[in-house]
């Protein structure tokens, strides 16, 4: 594996080869300078991969006012090659693919996603929030350009796409997988099911059906009291894709730029328009909001889960109140 990626480093095999790499005692994605910063044992990164795609703050055009005022569109994406990725973030940017290719297809987003390859790698030591064996976002069979599975002395290596294939084959020494290294793999996936700590009382299938009979439920009330609306949760989430938009505008006013920066439904201000009401004026319908966007609203307009159980909400959470299992199994239980 190291020297895949020193190849791919060396061989500038695209112009950001970005991995998973220890920062003080977390993990995060960053540009890889070598492969020795390279950690594939980790439990969870603080940000989802998402920021390739959707980066916190972006550029969309650049406008020039006065008496000729123009407008240029802008998007810019690197060749990108995301090392490490684990399948609950890779189920999650199947979820990021829906929501901007269809209704209104995003050009900026679909850019960056063109040029990214995807190299993920099972994730054998969940952190202790995570629960995304109950969702079935534990493994993944799509979504990824290569799929690595540690097994001890070497690395499985699942081919995704033609891309993939073409990545391994120009830059890696490969031989097909014995019978015994393909259980092994198995074997490894199946513990890894073993280490979850947290675990939905219930299927996936049935949290839409829930929340339909849970609305009035005091539930929200009296798990969003101690809510800071510090908006942890949703900055760290990987389903979560809503952003403000805002104009900057030069000191000479003749030119400036429209750019967008994340925003979440759990920030006071969200749902405040230009006339001053707020349709969301307190954190119980803030909080309700959010698990009802994880558990129902995305799936009835994408067909897929808003969550995918990565834990990261719970862990950033000072409050430990925003992990969506742990609401779910008290709807259940109420
Ligand atoms: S809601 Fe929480 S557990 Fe679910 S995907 Fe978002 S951060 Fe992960
Ligand atoms: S649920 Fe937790 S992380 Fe989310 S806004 Fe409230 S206090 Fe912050």
């Amino acid at each position: 594996m190291i020297n895949f990626v020193d190849t791919l480093i060396e061989k500038k095999a695209a112009e950001e080869i970005v991995g998973v790499k220890a920062s003080d005692s977390k993990y995060i994605f960053g540009k890889l300078a070598n492969a020795g910063e390279l950690c594939l044992n980790y439990d969870v990164t603080l940000l989802p991969p998402k920021k390739y795609f959707l980066p916190q703050r972006e550029t969309v055009f650049k406008f020039k006012l006065g008496d000729k005022p123009s407008l240029e569109p802008v998007a810019e994406a690197k060749s990108t090659i995301l090392i490490g990725v684990h399948p609950y973030d890779i189920k999650a940017i199947e979820l990021c693919d829906a929501v901007f290719t269809t209704i209104n297809p995003d050009p900026n987003y679909l850019l960056k996603r063109d040029k990214a390859t995807i190299i993920g790698t099972d994730c054998l030591s969940p952190n202790p929030k995570a629960f995304c064996a109950s969702l079935d976002t534990a493994t993944t069979e799509s979504g990824f350009d290569l799929m690595l599975t540690d097994i001890g002395d070497s690395y499985v290596v699942a081919i995704g796409t033609a891309k993939g294939d073409k990545l391994l084959k120009k830059y890696a020494k490969t031989r097909e997988a014995t019978q015994s290294e393909l259980a092994g793999r198995d074997g490894q996936r199946k513990k890894a099911l073993g280490e979850y700590k947290v675990s939905l009382n219930m299927s996936p299938e049935e949290i839409p059906g829930l929340l339909e009979v849970s609305w009035g439920s005091p539930v929200f009330k009296e798990k969003s009291e101690p809510c800071l609306s510090c908006g942890s949760c949703v900055m760290v989430c990987p389903t979560c894709v809503c952003f403000d938009v805002q104009d900057d505008v030069a000191f000479t006013l003749d030119k400036g730029e429209r750019y967008r920066q994340w925003d979440g439904c759990m920030l006071v201000d969200f749902a405040k328009v230009a006339t001053g009401e707020n349709f969301r004026d307190d954190k119980e319908k803030r909080f309700r909001h959010r698990m009802y966007r994880k558990g129902k609203y995305l799936q009835e307009r994408y067909g897929k889960l808003g969550c995918v159980g990565c834990g990261r909400c719970a862990l950033a959470c000072l409050a430990q109140i925003a992990s969506p299992a742990e609401t779910f199994n008290l709807l259940k239980a109420s």
